[in-house]
């Protein structure tokens, strides 16, 4: 294959954006972007019973939301589409027509019956089921016979005569036997294609240069390298890549972690997070750099590197790399991913301290969910004061401390800032001999109901004068009234 690089990502919509296509989206993409080639999205709609609107509509949302744009494809147009199976029906049969007129395929007027008897005795037998050949030498006649009774036949093709080797990027030389492919079907008898011929089809004619994909379409790549030959397209190369496991090396499962893209939006992970954590899912960078931007995965990405065994997911570590992502991307993207986790949980995200308060607390987070939490104490909703909170709080000095501060801060005017603050604070301490722990704990413990925290002073600027004052007195006159 030479010239620029095509390729594609093909989600049948049947769900969710699954976290291990997405991982193959994002390798697809990588990869194109790298080599400066064509990223092609094409939907796999052929399925007519498990596909629907609404998933498509999904899937492209999630793959948009993760950055993975297309240069080709619904929405966007080229010259290879239509880009959905369901529209390419015409495509597919002029195609089977081709291989019947040239005999490399032939009608099948077998009743499912009678193939699935013929199934039931293969696995009886402990063989391959494959099929038994019935109508591979049908006279004209015969066919016309069948066609008269009304019978819509299916397109099979011929079964290979030779074994199917595959020359896979990330696997090497797969051999499959020549046993292992019957004669298989290409159409079925209401015109739609099957999956593999469809992919062949649509691949050759979208002149893709490069299927990488999951380790487990590796069957379908079998078949599908043996109907290249048939329709006499050049091949592209293929890189199957390994799966995602879980962390004990069984299948990835809901009940124990995120496995699509949409939990992982919810639970406030942001997207340059999620492309970074996926990419380390099979790939390494080549100084083992793990926390890494958009533009440095374009820059880095090689299939070589891409691991021939199998990626364990692993949510702490998704985490970790998410904490790195809220911490060091500009604030005016954080702030917009943090909008809607504050607006639904109460917290006005148009206040104007808003950026700033994210700016303070996003050093302790790791997921977007946790803000609301963070946040709290910045607005005026009444808190409970925690345990340990409480217990600073109730103590003589820190009443005195507390009561100190409120009446230094009401005595002057204007907007309170960080070093206002800690001056006043410093200068009340030492008059009562409080310093370190004595001094910041009980104060802590009044702004925000908590024994940890954001830099005091940024808190306390924030908070602004009259919150600070009122939440010193409330302090100090609950130890009062006890
Ligand atoms: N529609 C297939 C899937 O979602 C695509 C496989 C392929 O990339 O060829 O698994």
């Amino acid at each position: 294959m030479t010239g620029p690089v095509r390729v594609r990502f093909a989600p049948s919509p049947t769900g969710h954006l699954h976290l291990g296509n997405a991982r193959t989206a994002l390798f697809n993409w990588l990869f194109a972007r790298h080599e400066e080639g064509t990223f092609i999205l094409r939907v796999e709609d052929t399925d007519t019973v498990r596909s629907t609107d609404e998933s498509e509509r999904m899937i492209l949302d999630d793959l948009r939301w993760l950055g993975l744009d297309w240069d080709e494809g619904p929405g966007v147009g080229g010259e290879f589409g239509p880009y959905r199976q369901s529209e390419r029906g015409g495509i597919y049969r002029e195609h089977a027509e081709r291989l019947l007129a040239e005999g490399k395929a032939f009608t099948c007027y077998c009743s499912d019956e009678r193939l699935e008897k013929n199934r039931k005795r293969a696995r009886d037998e402990g063989t391959v089921p494959q099929y038994d050949g019935t109508c591979r030498h049908l006279s004209e006649s015969e066919r016309r016979a069948y066609e008269r009774d009304g019978i819509r036949p299916t397109i099979r093709l011929r079964a290979p005569e030779a074994n199917i080797i595959v020359e896979d990027m990330i696997r090497g030389r797969v051999e499959f036997g020549k046993e292992m492919l019957g004669d298989f079907i290409i159409l079925r008898s209401d015109g739609r294609p099957t999956y593999n011929f469809a992919v062949v089809v649509d691949d050759a004619l979208m002149k893709i240069t490069h299927v990488i994909r999951a380790e487990d379409h590796l069957p379908n790549t079998m078949r599908q390298q043996f109907l290249y030959s048939r329709l006499g397209y050049e091949l592209p190369l293929f890189a199957h890549v390994s799966l995602i496991v879980a962390q004990d090396r069984s299948k990835l499962s809901k009940r124990r972690a995120a496995t699509s893209v949409h939990e992982l939006r919810r639970a406030g992970f942001l997207p340059s997070a999620v492309t970074n954590y996926l990419a380390l899912l099979g790939w390494s960078h080549p100084e083992a750099k793990e926390i890494l931007s958009r533009e440095e995965l374009v820059g880095a990405f090689n299939l070589k590197r891409v691991s021939a065994s199998a990626a364990a997911f692993d949510d702490d570590k998704l985490e970790w790399v998410n904490g790195h992502h809220l911490r060091e991307s500009p604030l005016s993207v954080v702030v917009a991913a943090a909008k809607p986790f504050a607006g639904s949980a109460g917290f006005d995200p148009d206040d104007a301290r808003f950026p700033a308060i994210v700016d303070l607390v996003r050093d302790g987070l790791d997921r977007l969910s946790n803000l609301p939490e963070e946040i709290a104490p910045f607005y005026d909703r009444e808190f409970d004061l925690e345990p340990e909170a409480e217990e600073w709080v109730s103590q003589h000095e820190s009443r005195e401390l507390l009561g100190a501060l409120a009446d230094s801060l009401a005595a002057a005017r204007g907007k309170l800032d960080a070093a206002e603050f800690k001056a006043a604070l410093k200068s009340q301490g030492s008059g009562l001999g409080l310093k370190g722990k004595g001094l910041f704990m009980p104060t802590r413990a009044a702004l925000t109901g908590r024994t940890h925290g954001p830099a005091l002073g940024s808190t306390a600027e924030l908070l602004g004068r009259k919150r600070v004052i009122s939440r010193c007195r409330a302090a100090a006159g609950n130890v009062e009234k006890q």
